[in-house]
């Protein structure tokens, strides 16, 4: 169980104030309205990707092979969704993914 599965449900879903990309692209990292910091991997962020392209929208199943998004994958651009959301450029091209905070705050890692 996660660090964030521990603090479900009785926290409201936090809202990041600040995303920054590590200088080559590899690394996300987020700022959180309670102070929190946060990071993955664009790698990580790409598997978990929670588009049409990506997931069944009927079953919910993943249709992307997440063994075939390499290691080295970069984001390239941060994109606002509104107050709510993230979208990415990824190195690969794709972009259509939209990543709500929720999201956001269980694909990333706690930074102590
Ligand atoms: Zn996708």
């Amino acid at each position: 169980m996660s660090f964030w599965d521990r603090i479900k449900p009785s926290t409201p879903t936090a809202t990041a104030t600040d995303a920054r990309l590590s200088s080559d692209g590899s690394r996300l990292e987020l700022t959180w309205d309670d102070g929190a910091k946060s990071t993955a991997t664009a790698q990580a962020l790409r598997q978990h990707c929670p588009c049409a392209g990506c997931v069944d929208e009927w079953t919910n199943q993943r249709t992307l092979d997440t063994t075939q998004v390499p290691a080295n994958l970069q984001v390239k651009q941060v994109h606002p969704v509104g107050n709510y959301a993230l979208t990415f450029a990824f190195s690969d091209g794709h972009t259509t993914g939209i990543y709500p905070w929720k999201l956001l705050r269980e694909l990333t890692q706690p930074i102590n």
